[in-house]
Formats: C-alpha cells, sequence, structure tokens
C-alpha cells in the first residue's frame, strides 16, 4: 500500500499548508514597511497566544536559544537558581546553568513523575534567584505544576524569578501567565504553531526585564534588551527568519480562525484539541493493556509516553510504525531508548490523524504478537468513546 510520511513527534510536528505557502511567498527584506508590518502583527498576535500583556521577544533559533538567552540575561556568575527537572528538558536547564557559572539547586523526580510543591519549598533559599522549569517534559510526556509553583513562589515572597521552558507547554496546556507571575514563558516554532524549526519566542515580565538591567552573565546574539528596542520598531536586532516569521503569522491566523477570528478563544480551542487527542490517545493504550509513563493527573497533552509490555523493545514498534506506515513516532531520549515510545498531539493533529495512530499501531502490536490474544479494534473502542463523550 501507499505510505504516506507522517509526524507523530513533539517536535517538529506536522506543518500547516497555508504556513508553508506562506513561507514560500515571503520573499520580502528584514528593513522595510512590509516587514515591519509582518513582524508587528506577529508579535501582538504571539501575546494573545502565550495569553499575557508582557512584550514578546522571537530570536532565529532552536527553543533551547530562549532557554540560553533567559540563563544569560537574568543571571549573574554565582547567582543561585533553582532547576525543576524530571527528564532531559530539564536537565537541559542545569547544563546551560552551569555554563554560565551559577549555583545551581536541583529537585528532581525520577523520570516519568513529577516533583511535588512540597520538595520544592525545602529546596527554595532565601537566595534563590531564579527558578528553572518545563511546563510539560517532553521526554516523559509529563506535565508539572507551573501554577502551583508561581502560587509557593509568591505565598514564601521569594525574590526569585519564574522561567518557564513551555515549548511543548504552549498550545497544550491552559495557563494564566500574567495572573500566575511566570516571568518568562518559552515556546518554539517547531512545536504548537505548526511551523518548522528555526524560531524561538518568548514573553518576559517587568520584574524580569529590571532584574536585566542588573546582572551582568555574557551576552551577544542574544541580548533581550536589544531585541526588546527593535522589537518596537517592528524590526529585529539580527537578519530574522523572515520566512519563519511569515509561517507563523499564517499559522496564528489559523488558530484564530478556529474560534471566528478570535485567537484566544482560538488557542483554548488547541489545547482542549491537544487533550482529546491525547485522552483517546491513552484510552487506547490502557485498553490493549499498555501502561503509560506519566502519573494519573500529570499527562501531558504534548504527547502520550507509552510503555512496551515488560521485555519488550519499544523500538520494535516504533521501527513497525515507520516500515509499515512511516508514521514517525519517537522511541524514549537518552537511556529512556528503548523503553518508551511516544506519541504527539501538540499542534496539528486531529480526530483522523489520532484514529489512524492508534489503527496502525494496532497492526503493529498484533502483527508482531506484542500482546498476545489482542483484537483488533480493543485500542479504537476505547477511543471512539473517549471523542464521543468529550466532544458531545
Ligand atoms: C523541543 C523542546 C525544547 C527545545 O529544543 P530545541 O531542539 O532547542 O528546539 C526544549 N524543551 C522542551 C520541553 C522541548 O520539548
Amino acid at each position: 500500500m501507499i505510505r504516506k510520511t507522517r509526524l507523530f513527534t513533539p517536535g517538529p510536528t506536522p506543518l500547516l499548508p497555508a504556513a508553508q505557502f506562506a513561507m514560500a511567498a515571503a520573499d520580502i527584506h528584514h528593513r522595510t514597511p512590509e516587514f515591519r508590518a509582518l513582524f508587528t502583527k506577529v508579535l501582538t498576535q504571539l501575546k494573545d497566544f502565550i495569553g499575557t500583556k508582557n512584550d514578546v521577544i522571537v530570536l532565529s533559533s532552536s527553543g533551547s536559544g530562549a532557554m540560553e538567552a533567559s540563563v544569560s540575561n537574568l543571571t549573574s556568575p554565582g547567582d543561585r537558581v533553582l532547576v525543576i527537572t524530571a527528564g532531559k528538558f530539564g536537565e537541559r536547564w542545569t547544563g546551560i546553568a552551569k555554563a554560565f557559572n551559577l549555583e545551581v539547586d536541583v529537585v528532581s523526580a525520577p523520570y516519568g513523575s513529577t516533583v511535588s510543591l512540597d520538595e520544592v519549598k525545602a529546596a527554595l533559599k532565601l537566595e534563590t534567584r531564579v527558578v528553572f522549569m518545563q511546563a510539560t517534559e517532553s521526554s516523559t510526556g509529563v506535565r508539572h505544576d507551573v501554577k502551583g509553583v508561581a502560587e509557593l513562589l509568591k505565598k514564601e515572597k521569594s525574590e526569585a524569578l519564574l522561567v518557564v521552558d513551555a515549548i511543548t507547554g504552549l498550545g497544550t496546556t491552559h495557563f494564566d501567565v500574567d495572573a500566575w507571575g511566570v516571568d518568562v514563558i518559552i515556546g518554539g516554532s517547531q512545536k504548537a504553531v505548526m511551523i518548522p524549526p528555526g524560531l524561538a519566542y518568548l514573553a518576559v515580565s517587568e520584574r524580569a526585564w529590571q532584574r536585566m538591567e542588573g546582572s551582568y552573565n555574557p551576552r551577544y546574539y542574544f541580548d533581550l534588551r536589544k531585541e526588546r528596542k527593535n522589537a518596537a520598531k517592528g524590526e529585529s536586532a539580527y537578519t530574522p527568519s523572515v520566512a519563519l516569521i511569515a509561517a507563523m503569522g499564517a499559522a496564528l491566523d489559523y488558530i484564530a480562525g478556529q474560534a471566528d477570528g478570535d485567537l484566544k478563544a482560538g488557542r483554548t480551542k488547541l489545547v482542549d484539541n491537544a487533550e482529546t487527542c491525547a485522552a483517546m490517545t491513552r484510552a487506547a493504550a490502557t485498553a490493549m493493556g499498555l501502561k503509560l509513563f506519566a502519573p494519573k493527573g500529570s499527562e501531558a497533552a504534548a504527547a502520550t509516553a507509552i510503555l512496551p509490555p515488560e521485555g519488550v523493545d519499544s523500538g520494535l514498534i516504533v521501527k513497525g510504525l515507520k516500515q509499515k506506515f512511516a508514521a514517525i513516532v519517537t522511541d524514549g531520549q537518552g537511556e529512556m531508548k528503548g523503553s518508551l515510545f511516544r506519541i504527539a498531539h501538540i499542534g496539528f493533529f486531529d480526530y483522523l490523524d489520532t484514529i489512524a495512530i492508534i489503527g496502525a499501531l494496532e497492526q503493529v502490536l498484533i502483527a508482531n504478537n506484542i500482546i498476545s490474544g489482542l483484537q483488533f479494534g480493543t485500542g479504537l473502542i476505547a477511543a471512539q468513546k473517549v471523542f464521543a463523550e468529550t466532544t458531545k
């Protein structure tokens, strides 16, 4: 049979056709009124997409560039910071913080779980200058409690800024950035906004802008103050990824179009869409006798991490889906390779995509006798019921 290649990965995610057309047509110079109009529009849209009144900065880099920029712009060597981690992306915070000579306290939880607020409270010090965390840990499919951490910092009257890598959290999680007091929230283009890798974006609070005035870690390309000044004029400090910015504008138009042009309402719908795809996938996996990696109540809607039956290498399932159906799902990252596989729901996934991957998964599980006695339709029936119930 024909096999259409389809990504079911939590970044890069499937591309929105309208955004691809916008990219192809973006033959404009970045110091022109045309570009300034486009960039200003996209920056305004991003505020609505993130759900903040704070200034938004767009960087030409992958998501990690904005993570590094948050560290370099907000800290000075020797500052004490706290990293909340339970996976590969949490570990990235620690790596960046150490590279900038910070004193790093770490609250960690085993892969596949999340930390408790009591543990965070115990690790928080008077001198803690910044708390770094993920909204969703894409390597394990676990959602962290951003709201809980934000409330804790307020309650403890901590001076620490809260910096959230929401690279797979945006578009899959309902945030109230300003009310909670999230100082920096970071997104990436290859995730919920349905366009290729290459842009990072972040919203920065007034408190964080003030912190930058007194911080002196080195920064040059990722100098957020310089970008803010330029953004106010509709420009970026250096040559931006013009094509990706055009694509982002088209994607945000599409998301707004899901709710009659209201981008904030469209964002809510996009989050609910991911939640429904995730709930269908969880129900299907469980019905087929597979276990989920994330604890109940802390499952990320960005991606579902599923454990193969004991003794089975998850690579067999990943390869089976690829060979037979050209469906790309991700294996575990790093030491988790072989022990789980991840199906994404972030961005441009719909009911049909979700049903298709569940059907394909049934084929692979049965053809390879991975779950003995498994009947066709077991996962699909469970997913169908979830869909019918959630969308009625
Ligand atoms: C994808 C991702 C990143 C960024 O990775 P890049 O490869 O630099 O874009 C960071 N954090 C999380 C949670 C992610 O999913």
